[in-house]
């Protein structure tokens, strides 16, 4: 079904590829793949997608290397949403590669939920880039937060006086060429993992899942509801946790690829055996930031292509 092709027919250019993972890494890229997705990419997938690929346009989805959190970047070009931002030291590394891709610009910042491992960072990123809205989850006040990392969001959200949406699922969003679609949180959990705003972002024919820390039971929950959730490319729940991963969310997803972020060497584990065991036995091809580095996916909606930093 997936036919890996040589670098040297690869149908697309990366933009500023090459310079932005330099700048980014301060090497040259190391490995590169192809692949034609061409059965994987189902009409069925994206309702509302064409089946021609958007002439020129490509997105680009950089699972940065935040060590053992979680942030990832989807850009056109033209438009850019950035998902997580890592923990409170990584927001340095985070606006390193907006800046490596010179944007300074964000039409959506999503906090998936308020632990620091992906809300750390993002304080020094509303403080250096326009962001136009930031989607969060609804946290029922049980569990609300009362930490700085949070408080200090907040805060500037409220200084800077932006835009706030409170994640809806079923909810979708235009942005240029990118759709994006909140699927998640559907319910009220006790704990903040499940709260995770669980997205789909597509582009043509291309689409992409991220899950935030959602748990089996917050999977469960948005598997009740009638949400096409078959996606290219899955950035694995809970950093590849046994809690994430459920064996019929995957199915629901059908990924050709799943990203993992987490930190070398990590106290958690992550990503688990279990969970690993589930993908290769789907068939997916796995990327990890803790053995990769930061890796890169560009699509042209029809096509991906992957660039890891090692
Ligand atoms: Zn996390």
């Amino acid at each position: 079904m997936l036919t890996l092709s040589s670098a040297s027919i690869l149908p697309f250019t990366f933009p500023t590829w090459g310079d932005a993972y330099t700048a980014v890494t301060g090497e040259p890229a190391s490995s590169q793949s192809v692949f034609a997705l061409a059965e994987i990419s189902s009409a069925a997938q994206s309702k509302s997608s064409t089946s021609e690929t958007l002439s020129g346009k490509q997105m680009s989805v950089y699972i940065i290397d935040v060590g053992q959190g979680s942030s990832t970047l989807f850009t056109t070009g033209d438009n850019s949403i950035l998902i997580d931002a890592g923990e409170n030291d990584q927001g340095g590394k985070v606006l390193d590669c907006l800046n490596a891709l010179k944007i300074n610009h964000l039409d959506y910042i999503i906090g998936t939920h308020p632990h620091s491992d992906h809300i750390g960072g993002m304080d020094d990123v509303l403080k250096k880039v326009e962001v136009d809205t930031v989607i969060l989850p609804k946290v029922p006040d049980a569990i609300l937060p009362t930490t700085k990392t949070y408080e200090d969001v907040l805060t500037l959200l409220a200084e800077k006086k932006i835009k706030v949406i409170t994640a809806a699922p079923g909810k979708s969003y235009v942005i240029g060429a990118m759709k994006l679609e909140t699927l998640g949180p559907v319910g009220e959990y006790d704990d903040l993992n499940n709260e995770s705003v669980v997205s789909k972002i597509s582009f043509a024919n291309t689409s992409v899942l991220v899950s935030g820390d959602a748990e089996t039971a917050a999977e469960k929950d948005i598997l009740k509801k009638d949400f096409n959730l078959k996606s290219d490319i899955y950035v694995a729940g809970h950093h590849g946790s046994s809690t994430s991963t459920g064996k019929a969310f995957l199915a629901a997803i059908k990924p050709a690829f799943a990203a993992i972020s987490c930190g070398e060497n990590n106290d958690y584990g992550h990503p688990s055996a279990s969970t690993l065991q589930k993908l290769k036995d789907k068939g997916v091809t796995v990327y990890r930031t803790d053995l990769n580095g930061t890796i890169v996916f560009t699509t042209d909606g029809k096509n991906i292509a992957v660039k890891t930093e090692k």
